[in-house]
């Protein structure tokens, strides 16, 4: 291979541009043309790339976002749409792809794949949903942006006997809720997975207050069964001692820095992915296992959701008498 590309798409997780960063200068090492496309699949449709040199990557491995931005697509789910994608990296002499992104980004690589195109796949998405890896670029600098959140909360909950309700993205899986709940010492943690009831979270947070602490968290994941306006205004109705506060963490949750952790990962798996593009093996996601980068086919990868580990539901139950 001579020249190969690299995308971010999906939701942008923070480590992205490490790992765009890694890939190229992994190709410079390999002796191979590493073309950045714009605007993920929209961009390769519309035929938008262009070589990324090495100094158009330098600077940008601390960066959160991603230079390459990120669009979502509905055409490229079509297998016209994806004709025409196959046909634009053809026009462009491009002979394999590095796609950086969640599930439905991964989906995407294993079109190309299918379709003769050498595609691999690179884990980022903050949920930490990706199955078939122990974790995914961006999850844990966003799990620490959310810790940041929390542990300042906390400090002001005690200045004021309150009860925070803390509302944290994951739509589908609520691995940050658990973690977030673990580790910054919350009453409570709801997420899609674990079916908590509103009354359930009074009763826990009551029960708080009681026992004379001068704070509560009770952290909430997005794709939980009632959302954090709700929680609180029945909180509020429930007079459980706590005045309520909500904070809805939102979309700071997305950007920020990558820690040191999550550079790692991206640098590694950067140049993982294009060692195995190089070595013909397409079809594939890095995964991280255990210490090591391994490949994992995207035909797995994307046929399965990564489930959170039971001990730590348990972990977080246990923690928080
Ligand atoms: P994420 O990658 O973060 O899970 P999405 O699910 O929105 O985000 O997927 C990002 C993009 O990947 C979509 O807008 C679409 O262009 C492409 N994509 C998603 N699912 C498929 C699929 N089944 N086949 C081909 N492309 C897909």
């Amino acid at each position: 291979m001579k020249r190969i590309a690299v995308m971010t798409s999906g939701g942008d997780a923070p480590g992205m541009n490490a790992a765009v960063r890694a890939v190229a200068r992994a190709g410079l090492d390999r002796d191979v043309e590493v073309y950045g496309i714009r605007q993920a699949y929209q961009g390769l449709l519309a035929g938008d790339m262009a070589l990324l040199s090495s100094r158009e990557v330098s600077g940008i491995l601390q960066r959160g976002g991603t230079v390459l931005q990120t669009a979502r697509n509905e055409e490229f789910k079509t297998p016209q749409g994806q004709r025409k994608g196959k046909r634009r990296l053809n026009e462009n002499g491009i002979e394999g792809v590095i796609v950086i992104g969640g599930d439905g980004s991964l989906r995407g690589a294993l079109a190309l794949h299918n379709m003769g195109v050498p595609a691999v796949g690179i884990p980022a998405s903050i949920d930490n949903d990706i199955w078939g890896t122990d974790t995914s670029i961006g999850v844990d600098t966003a799990l620490n942006t959310i810790l940041d959140a929390v542990d300042r909360l906390r400090d002001t909950a005690t200045s004021h006997n309150r009860a925070f309700v803390v509302e944290v993205m994951g739509r589908d899986c609520g691995y940050l809720a658990v973690m977030a709940g673990i580790l910054g010492g919350a009453e409570i943690v709801v997420t899609p997975e674990n079916g908590v009831t509103m009354n359930e979270i009074a009763v826990s947070l009551e029960d708080a207050y009681i026992r004379g602490k001068t704070h509560a968290i009770a952290v909430l994941a997005e794709g939980a069964p009632y959302q954090g306006p709700e929680l609180a205004h029945y909180l509020e109705q429930k007079h459980i001692g706590f005045e309520i506060r909500l904070t809805i963490l939102g979309h700071t949750q997305r950007g920020g820095s990558p820690t040191a952790f999550d550079r790692l990962l991206a640098t590694r798996m950067g140049v993982y992915a294009v060692d195995l593009l190089l070595a013909g093996e397409t079809g594939m996601m890095v995964a991280r296992v255990g210490r090591e980068q391994v490949p994992v086919p995207l035909a797995e990868s994307t046929a399965k959701t990564r489930l959170i580990t039971p001990e730590y539901f348990n972990l977080a139950r246990i923690l928080s008498r």
